[in-house]
Parts: structure tokens; C-alpha cells; sequence
């Protein structure tokens, strides 16, 4: 699916969300693509209750709460999201524009593209289990994108954390059978999500065991049983067809490092008045960017979004003139915002 737009944003942590905010003062239209299944970058994935407090006016706010107002901040502009997908190959067309495109088929074409990409991509951990590569996206997945796939299914659920949890809730209505392992009897989850499975493990709607996965079994990329072995070290084997390890996330650069962008110690070089790299119309702002001085701080990557806006806007808009305005006094920027 190919959808143009003025700016093609990689990147939905706090830098990639508060650039659609500038980059909407502008008139100029954004998509963002972004791994994770939910936006706010590193705020959400790893520190979602831990207050930060250097953020300029907000004395204190926690991870999901930043994001939670970014993107309240942004609701006027309509951004497309693309989440789930990892951005993979980045080209330029004949007619100089760019294409953006990601490992769901999805092509952003686009004048400006913006890499906000942070530390790179956050990515699964794989289960150190002999031949999980053949089942990987046939019978084992690291992530849910759409819960109809798992519809009717025997399914075993891995971890102990939130999205374990989640899940296992989530998909209990729609899967013939489903089972949680997790090594132990305690969870890193939400009390009430593990208070929820609790309950319908108690009801007889999921199995729990404390148990680990050692041995996938099945051919042709369909799997057709696991070996769980338990808390007392007794193997046992334990029929499925689908198995959905929740291991936690690491941060790798990934396809960006392919990208040609000159990188220095995987960072993308930029100029700081215009915070594009040395490809025309390639943007990088936020922790993914480096500069003399920067620092990896939210603050200075909201402040690289609203400089690389006014550069873009040269970009896609060549015969325009932009003036500088202010939202307290402005009635047009008000207009956009919904607010006059
Ligand atoms: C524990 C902790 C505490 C922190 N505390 C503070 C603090 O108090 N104050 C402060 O200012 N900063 C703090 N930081 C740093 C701050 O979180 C980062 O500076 C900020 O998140 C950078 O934002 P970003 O948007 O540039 O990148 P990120 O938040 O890293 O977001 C980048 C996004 O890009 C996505 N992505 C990357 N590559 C791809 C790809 N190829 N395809 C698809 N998606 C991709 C990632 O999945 C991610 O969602 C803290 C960081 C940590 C880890």
C-alpha cells in the first residue's frame, strides 16, 4: 500500500510524536511507522510509571503520561500511524521524493522523511530453542497484530510481564485452548491483569503452569507440540499449534544501519540548523542524532523536531513563503489547532 504525504516519520517516541505537532503548524501532513504496537518510544517500553522531571512546564510526568499529552497535543494534525511494522528500506524515486517502505508492505512516499528513531528498533527476544527459526511467523510469534489470526487456535502463552499477561486475557476468548508457562509463580504485570488471569485459570478458560518451553516440535513450519518441563525439572508434552514467547524487548539499530547515512558510531550526523543528514531531505532528530554538544534528552530532541519543521517546509513546499508565528497570538495557527 503506497500513501504520499509530506513528511514520513520513523520513529513514534517522544521526538517522532511532538515533530507531527511542528511539522502540523505548518500544514505539512505526517506519517509514522514504529515497531512497537504503541506509541511513546523508550517513555512507554521502559519507564512508562517512572517520573521524569525535566520537561519543560511539567514539574513531574511519567513516561505514559508524556506521551499520553504528546499525543493529545497532536490530535488536531490526524497523523496516519503505522505500528507493528519495522521500517526497512528507504529509497529515493525519479521524481526525487522518497520511499519509506516496511516489512508489512507498507511505502510512505514522501519529499521529507524524518529518521526519530532513538537507540533503533525494539525488537523480541528469541527463546534460546533449536529450530524456532522455522516456525517464526507460521506457528511462533512475538507479537499480536491481529487477534482474528489466533481465532480457534491451541495456543501457549511465555513470560511473566505485561504483555504475557495481556494477552493471555485478551486472547483467551478467541482461541480453542491456551495456556500460560511462566518459571514462576509470580509476575512482573499489573496487579490487575494478574489478579484477571488468576481468575480464569480458576474458572477453567486458560491452563497455568510454572514451566518453561524446552523443545518445539512440528514440520513444514507448523507446530504441533512443545516439551514444558516444570518446576520439579519432570518434562512433560504439551500439544499446540501456535506458541507466543513474551521475553521482553532489546534495542537493535536494525535496517537503519543500511539506510546510507553515513553514520557515525550508529548515530546519523546532522547539522544543527537544519537537523538534516548529508542526504538531502533526510532528517534525523532525537537520541538517533548526533551533533558537537548533543545531548540525549527529551527537551533537546523537541527542539531539534521544530527547527528540522521549518527546514522541511522549504522542502515540500518550494514556492511558499513561511512566516514565523507565534500560537498565543496567531489566529490561523489557533484555526489548526481547533482552538479559534
Ligand atoms: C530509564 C530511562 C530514563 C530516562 N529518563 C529521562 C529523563 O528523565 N529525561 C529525559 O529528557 N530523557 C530521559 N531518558 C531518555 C529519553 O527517554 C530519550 O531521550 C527519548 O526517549 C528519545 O526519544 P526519541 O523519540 O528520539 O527515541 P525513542 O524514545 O527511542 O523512540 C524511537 C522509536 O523508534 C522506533 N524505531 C527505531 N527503529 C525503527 C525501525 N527501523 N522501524 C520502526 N520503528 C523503529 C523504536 O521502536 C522507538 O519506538 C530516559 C531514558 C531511559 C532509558
Amino acid at each position: 500500500m503506497a500513501i504520499e504525504t509530506d513528511v514520513a516519520i520513523l520513529g513514534a517516541g517522544p521526538v517522532g510524536l511532538f515533530s507531527v505537532f511542528e511539522l502540523g503548524l505548518l500544514d505539512l501532513k505526517a506519517e509514522i511507522v514504529d515497531i512497537l504496537d504503541r506509541p511513546g518510544g523508550q517513555c512507554t517500553e521502559l519507564y512508562p510509571e517512572k517520573p521524569i522531571y525535566d520537561i519543560p512546564g511539567l514539574p513531574v510526568v511519567n513516561g505514559q503520561e508524556l506521551t499520553d499529552r504528546l499525543l493529545d497535543q497532536i490530535k488536531p494534525f490526524q497523523p496516519g500511524f503505522h505500528f507493528n511494522q519495522m521500517a526497512s528500506g528507504l529509497h529515493r524515486l525519479d521524481d526525487g521524493r522518497w520511499k519509506l517502505s516496511t516489512d508489512s508492505g507498507t511505502e510512505l512516499i514522501a519529499p521529507v522523511v524524518v529518521i526519530a528513531a532513538g537507540a533503533g528498533s525494539f525488537v523480541p527476544k528469541r527463546p534460546p530453542l533449536a529450530g524456532i527459526d522455522a516456525f517464526e511467523g507460521t506457528s511462533v510469534h512475538y507479537a499480536v497484530r491481529k487477534i482474528d489470526a489466533f481465532r480457534g487456535k491451541n495456543i501457549l502463552i511465555a513470560g511473566g510481564g505485561d504483555s504475557a499477561l495481556d494477552w493471555t486475557i485478551n486472547l483467551a476468548p478467541v482461541a480453542s485452548s491456551l495456556t500460560l508457562v511462566h518459571h514462576r509463580n509470580g509476575f512482573r504485570a499489573a496487579q490487575h491483569s494478574v489478579n484477571r488471569m488468576r481468575e480464569l485459570a480458576a474458572e477453567g478458560k486458560i491452563a497455568f503452569h510454572v514451566a518453561g518451553v524446552k523443545a518445539l516440535h512440528g514440520s513444514g513450519g507448523r507446530l504441533e507440540a512443545v516439551t514444558l518441563s516444570g518446576a520439579d525439572k519432570q518434562e512433560w508434552r504439551h500439544a499446540c499449534d501456535c506458541f507466543l514467547p513474551f521475553f521482553g524487548l532489546t534495542i537493535k539499530l536494525g535496517p537503519i544501519a543500511e539506510f546510507g547515512l553515513n553514520l557515525h558510531e550508529n548515530l546519523v550526523p546532522v547539522d544543527t540548523a537544519r537537523f538534516e543528514s548529508a542526504t538531502a531531505g533526510i532528517f534525523a532528530i532525537g537520541d538517533i542524532c548526533t551533533y558537537p554538544g548533543k545531548l540525549k534528552l527529551i527537551l533537546c530532541g523537541f527542539h531539534e523536531a521544530a527547527l528540522m519543521a521549518q527546514a522541511a517546509f522549504h522542502i515540500c513546499r518550494p514556492n511558499e513563503k513561511l512566516r514565523f508565528q507565534y500560537t498565543t497570538s496567531s489566529t490561523s495557527l489557533q484555526k489548526k489547532l481547533g482552538v479559534a
